[in-house]
């Protein structure tokens, strides 16, 4: 399913098999995750892509073919191949651990095609051994929404409670890491979303209402997984003196201007941006520990374009996944 244009529904396409090059491996996809920064590359929020282009970058595939030198997988292997999908290595980023930072990096489902298709190329490098006891389409939401949303964790640091902002994918993979981790969450959806609320209660959140709302008591931090610029002065007011806001999604509308006061204190307005292979490595290992479970919504290959509207749409409870040869 190619990406022609911004602003152009994908469309359905016979294209060549691809060819692994030195240090990649071939896979044969199995399932994709959809992300919200799908939709925003999509609709050309995201300024930078290859095209035509093939978006997707939380792909479940087994390894067809090795290209020269690889040497990482074999055939038949299951692999998990994420956003962030090459470094240079050498820069002032890579080489003090901050990968996710690089100035050259390149990304899956952006400048290197993804997996909303039968079969996909990886530099074996930046793919992760999935753990096996997760079925192809319940491990596909783990590569972005949980291990950058992990991302996201850990930089708003040790406290509770935790006010997530939004309630999508990466929410419902991250109340259970935190409640695994002994923290309470409370659940801001859209206003209303009287199911969106329910489903969070559901999933162990402590608390549920709408975003305007305060919460029970204050937050010592908050991340927002919905791309609201509206929702940093409104999270700010919900949380507590030395709390941290985490703005964990790649785009974000403006942020209106706000009073001072709500950032007084030592209160810290953050981006979380990107992944680590470390982070991909730590999350996975963690996630059957927990265990995380996921909710997906499964589409079939040729309906991403209907994958996008219900994600935009706000329909989607849990994860949405574009299942390929899943088995
Ligand atoms: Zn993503
Ligand atoms: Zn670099």
């Amino acid at each position: 399913m190619v990406l022609e244009a911004a602003g152009r529904p994908l469309r359905w396409m016979e294209m060549a098999s691809p060819e692994p090059g030195p240090g990649q491996v071939l896979l044969r996809v199995l399932a994709c995750g959809v992300c919200r920064t799908d939709l925003h590359i999509v609709d050309g929020e995201l300024r930078e892509p290859k095209l035509p282009l093939v978006i997707g970058h939380q792909i479940v595939g087994t390894v067809a073919a090795l290209g020269a030198g690889a040497e990482r997988f074999a055939p038949g292997d299951r692999v998990g191949v994420p956003w962030l999908g090459w470094t240079c290595g050498v820069c002032v980023f890579c080489r003090s651990g901050r990968e996710n930072l690089c100035d050259r990096a390149r990304f899956t489902g952006y400048q290197i095609d993804g997996g909303y298709a039968e079969q996909a190329v990886a530099d074996e490098r930046f793919c992760f051994a999935l753990p096996a006891d997760y079925p192809d389409l319940q491990a596909a939401p783990l590569l972005c929404a949980g291990l950058i949303g992990f991302r996201a964790l850990r930089l708003a640091g040790g406290g509770e409670p935790l006010g997530f902002y939004g309630f999508g994918a990466a929410a419902h993979i991250l109340v259970q890491v935190a409640r695994h981790e002994g923290r309470r969450v409370f659940a801001f959806t859209r206003p209303g979303d009287a199911a969106g609320q329910e489903f969070a209660r559901r999933l162990g959140a402590a608390w549920s209402g709408g975003s305007g709302e305060l919460p029970p008591e204050p937050l010592a931090a908050a991340i927002l997984f919905a791309p609201a610029g509206e929702l940093v002065p409104a999270a700010l007011r919900a949380t507590a003196k030395g709390g941290t806001v985490v703005c964990a999604g790649i785009h974000m509308s403006d942020i209106p201007s706000f009073p001072y006061h709500l950032l007084w204190n030592e209160r810290v307005v953050r981006s979380v941006a990107n992944l680590t292979r470390r982070d991909g490595e730590e999350f996975l290992a963690l996630a059957p520990q927990v265990p995380v479970h996921t909710a997906v919504e499964v589409f079939p290959l040729e309906q991403a374009n209907e994958a996008l509207a219900a994600l935009r749409s706000g329909r989607i409870q849990g994860a949405a996944v574009i299942a390929v040869g899943a088995r």
